[in-house]
């Protein structure tokens, strides 16, 4: 996982270094998310997609909600979109967020093998695309980087929904100013967010 390039243009370049410099969450979220998340890994298990996107769309309401926000609408879907390179996945799609409609879609079924993917990979795509929406409706952002900030408030919503301990999470810098998680180390110190 790599953060976005540092964009040239004044207010993306300023909403850029905001959304890095923003390591946390404002509100307490609350503990019936926890119940919420031990819902979603029930209905994931019967692989109803209706049952899962509202089981998601009950979570985006509750995150919502904390952030005093209107909620996005979540679309569950089947396969990942994804492409195929000489008989190798080089791409597959977990979910977008649509920045004008507020609309999160979310794929279910993992691209070559179409199997129901994990719960930690569903809930961590909807914690992100969640962090997409509350960059855009809550902080008023035109853009919604992927920066260290990023990454740490997706984190932080997604343990909290998961009920997981919450680790730094450990970068490496790269010669041109961006990002990339320490892997190695993350995964030595029991610490994904992909788990
Ligand atoms: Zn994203």
């Amino acid at each position: 996982m790599i953060t976005d390039s540092i964009p040239r243009a004044k207010t993306k370049k300023q909403e850029y270094l905001l959304s890095d410099a923003l390591r946390t969450i404002k509100p307490n979220l609350p503990r019936t998310l926890l119940a919420h998340g031990r819902l979603l890994e029930t209905v994931m298990a019967s692989e109803n997609p209706k049952e899962i996107e509202l089981v998601c769309n009950l979570i985006a309401a509750e995150v919502s909600n904390a952030f005093g926000i209107e909620a996005p609408t979540v679309k569950v879907l089947g396969v990942r979109p994804h492409r195929v390179d000489d008989g190798v996945c080089i791409y597959q799609k977990f979910g977008d967020y649509d920045l004008q409609t507020g609309q999160i879609r979310l794929w279910m079924r993992t691209a070559r093998l179409k199997k129901v993917t994990s719960f930690g990979a569903l809930l961590n795509t909807l914690c992100h695309e969640l962090c997409h929406h509350l960059d855009v409706v809550e902080l008023g952002f035109s853009n919604t980087p992927h920066t260290r900030g990023f990454f740490e408030r997706t984190a932080l919503i997604y343990h909290h929904i998961k009920d997981t301990p919450l680790r730094p999470l450990i970068w490496i810098k790269q010669s041109d100013g961006t990002f990339r998680f320490d892997w190695g180390r993350m995964m030595s110190s029991g610490n994904s967010i992909n788990d």
